[in-house]
């Protein structure tokens, strides 16, 4: 199938972009690498009525460490943070989830925001975002503001972004000293979204597991210091609160089985990595 038209604004200028988004309403939508929104399109899942290409806006690159933060801007690729050089030096988590998103080809065009804008339930950015506690940062010709990644996915691929609103930046916190991470995810091939992604972070006080790919959104839950038994009962309540569902993929059961296994797995190897 051929996309329905569209009108096409390369924009150069983020106002230029605002500009579109607000007198579009809802009818005009942000292109960034196109991977998830070129075969939309072609499958007219999408039906724009303008495109705005946000690749050209000299102001939303960049990769820099913003007080306890690394912040990406909405036209970094996903290969561009991975080949970062200090990318596991500021976050370990980023390090060991990005190589699991998509394919090379894939990484070397999709963008690190576009992921969290798509919000999809299986996808590793947004899983990391929920994990760390990072935030959002949406603008619009009306003014910004930053949402914590736990508010901002609120569905199935749906966000609390609003449509004159694009994601300008997200903000993933940097590693502090004895903080220790682990990130395990069960796909049936490599390259393919995940059946269940596991992300865990290890410190001081305790232990958090985000759990991708069940719940309509990645969710995180805190244990605290809980280890044996008592650990395994409460990643089994956890699994159960995630409220699984059938699909094409797995079963529900399946799913939560996984949680069982991999979110204890990764919890443990978090905590093993504590420096
Ligand atoms: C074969 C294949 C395998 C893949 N496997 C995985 C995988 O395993 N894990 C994974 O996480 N992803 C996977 N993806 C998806 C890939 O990571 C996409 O690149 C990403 O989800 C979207 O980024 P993009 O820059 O390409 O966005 P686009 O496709 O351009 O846009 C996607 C959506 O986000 C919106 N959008 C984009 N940027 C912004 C912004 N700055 N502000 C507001 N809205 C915005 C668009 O309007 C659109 O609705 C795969 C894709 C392919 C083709």
């Amino acid at each position: 199938m051929k996309p329905a038209r569209f009108d096409y604004v390369r924009a150069e200028t983020l106002a230029e972009a605002h500009a579109v988004l607000a007198s579009e309403g809802g009818d005009a939508i942000v292109i960034a690498g196109g991977q998830s929104l070129v075969p939309l399109l072609s499958m007219r899942m999408a039906r724009p009525g303008v495109l705005v290409d946000i690749m050209h806006v000299a102001d939303l690159g960049g990769i820099v460490i913003k007080d306890d933060a690394i912040r990406v801007g909405a036209t970094v690729r996903q290969a561009q943070l991975l080949a970062w050089p200090e990318l596991a030096a500021h976050q370990p988590l980023l390090a060991l989830a990005l190589p699991f998103i998509g394919h090379a080809q894939t990484r070397a065009r999709g963008t690190v925001c576009g992921s969290a804008a798509l919000a999809d339930p299986s996808a590793e950015i947004p899983l990391a975002l929920v994990a760390l506690g990072g935030e959002i940062e949406l603008s619009a010709a009306a003014g910004k503001r930053q949402l914590a990644a736990k508010e901002f996915f609120n569905g199935l691929m749906s966000t609390s972004r609003n449509d004159d609103e694009l994601i300008e930046a997200v903000h993933f916190p940097r590693t502090r000293p004895g903080d220790g991470y682990a990130f395990i995810e069960f796909a049936r091939r490599h390259g393919d979204f995940a059946i269940v992604a596991c992300a865990a972070m290890a410190d001081a006080q305790g232990v958090r597991l985000a759990v991708g790919g069940v719940a309509d959104f990645p969710t995180a839950r805190d244990f605290g210091p809980l280890d044996g038994a008592a650990l395994d009962e409460a990643i089994e309540d956890f699994a159960f609160d995630l409220e699984a569902r059938d699909d094409l993929h797995a079963n529900a059961a399946y799913r939560r089985e996984l949680v069982r296994q991999l979110g204890r797995k990764t919890i443990d190897e978090a905590r093993r990595c504590r420096v």
